[in-house]
């Protein structure tokens, strides 16, 4: 925390108080960056890469929290980076690397926000935490809050995946499935919040998610020997996590422990392309979009965290690409059959992008580059079978009735 010098507006540059969701000036559009001492984080971060064992928190330095503050006892991070053969590489990407983060404790990616999240709420003596989510911020925040002993209250779209929702009651949630779409969710999130005296973790509005989302591109680039390829590709619905994987490299660059940055690859599947087409058009402000996918992790219609994705993939160097439902089906097949990690739909959506960039020629396959894949395939069964095909009908409990099945 003693790094932390202040939280600036990404579109008009001014400053904020530090409890601040948005930009006083610029609205909910006025999302904020928390700005370090680099100099001061560089030394701290080196001496923590020196003592402190694997996890999220020996990038402290980095991240906007006290240095030996209460945590929730989970251990977030490393979460292995795993290799395809190359001869059975999805979309013959040859030197593709995987990062599992559906290791995490909940199994989705979003435990690096809410580590961050509920150890600021820990540390303020608040009660507990709001969130509206998709199903995995949820179910993260529910499992962190019954580890900190903290309330959590969630809004979700009751078409939410089962598992997601079966996590959230398990886990002890206050849970509110919302007759309507993530969006009005979303919006429901906002107006509860002052009400209930709750820290608020949906996306995008709380400057600090983005910090614990950074994580992710630390650790890569410490278990790459701070050497990355030119391509890291993740899936994007509202904005979040690329936006957080831009900082922290950026970050890292600016403190002089990468040479640059690599180009951030933002998959958006076809039916909720909101990002996509604002970049593809040169806009600022993404048009709604219907939010129809099948990839219900990044089924989004307006993009809470639009203006730091756009800059991520334009300041980078990067791109955006869309991808259908069939084609996620199929890298989330492919994924499982050649590395051995089931991914949800909207992780295995990473791996489709760069496979499509690969076959459209706009990729060297042979380049080294890394698909985040960000939640477990548990956490969907539905779309897992659709991925897999449907268990075939039983067979007799007799010798013959198996060597038959199988033909021999
Ligand atoms: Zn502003």
């Amino acid at each position: 925390m003693g790094t932390v010098t202040g939280l600036t507006c990404v579109v008009c540059g001014g400053a904020a108080p530090p409890s601040a969701l948005w930009c006083p000036a610029c609205g909910p559009e006025g999302t904020l960056d928390v700005a370090y001492d680099l100099d001061a984080a560089r030394a701290a971060l080196e001496r923590d890469l020196a003592t402190l064992p694997p996890g999220l928190w020996r990038y402290r330095a980095l991240l906007p929290v006290l240095d030996d503050g209460p945590r929730a006892p989970l251990v977030v991070g490393p979460t292995p980076l795993v290799r395809a053969p190359a001869d059975r590489a999805p979309g013959g990407l040859t030197r593709l690397v995987i990062k599992d983060e559906g290791r995490n404790p909940t199994a989705s990616f979003k435990d690096r926000a809410t580590s961050v999240a509920v150890a600021r709420a820990l540390e303020r003596g608040a009660p507990g935490l709001l969130c509206a989510s998709t199903g995995n911020a949820a179910s993260s925040l529910a499992g962190f809050c019954a580890a900190a002993g903290l309330r959590s209250v969630i809004l979700v779209p009751a078409a939410a995946p089962r598992p997601k929702l079966a996590q959230l009651m398990v886990y002890g949630a206050t849970l509110l499935p919302v007759r309507g779409t993530y969006d009005q969710a979303f919006d429901l999130s906002l107006a509860a919040a002052p009400h209930l005296g709750l820290d608020l973790r949906s996306t995008g509005v709380n400057p600090y998610l983005g910090e614990g989302k950074k994580t992710a591109a630390l650790e890569l680039a410490e278990q790459l020997g701070w050497d990355l390829p030119e391509w890291v590709a993740v899936s994007v619905g509202d904005g979040c996590i690329i936006g957080g994987l831009h900082k922290g490299f950026v970050d890292l660059w600016r403190m002089g422990k990468l040479p640059r940055v690599p180009r951030l690859l933002g998959v958006q599947a076809e039916g909720s392309a909101a990002l996509h087409d604002a970049w593809a058009r040169g806009l600022d402000r993404p048009e709604p979009a219907s939010g129809k996918t099948l990839a219900d992790s990044i089924s989004v219609s307006i993009p809470r965290d639009a203006r730091k994705a756009l800059r991520a993939v334009r300041d980078s160097g990067g791109r955006f690409v869309t991808v259908s439902d069939d084609e996620i089906l199929e890298a989330q097949r492919l994924t499982a059959r050649s590395t051995g990690v089931f991914t949800e739909p909207a992780g295995a959506a990473a791996v489709a992008g760069l496979v499509k960039l690969a076959r459209a020629g706009d990729l060297d396959p042979e380049a080294p580059c890394v698909a985040l894949c960000t939640g477990s395939g548990l956490k969907d069964a539905e779309a897992a079978f659709k991925a897999g095909g449907a268990p075939p009908d039983p067979v007799e409990p007799t010798l013959e009735a198996v060597l038959a099945r199988l033909g021999v």
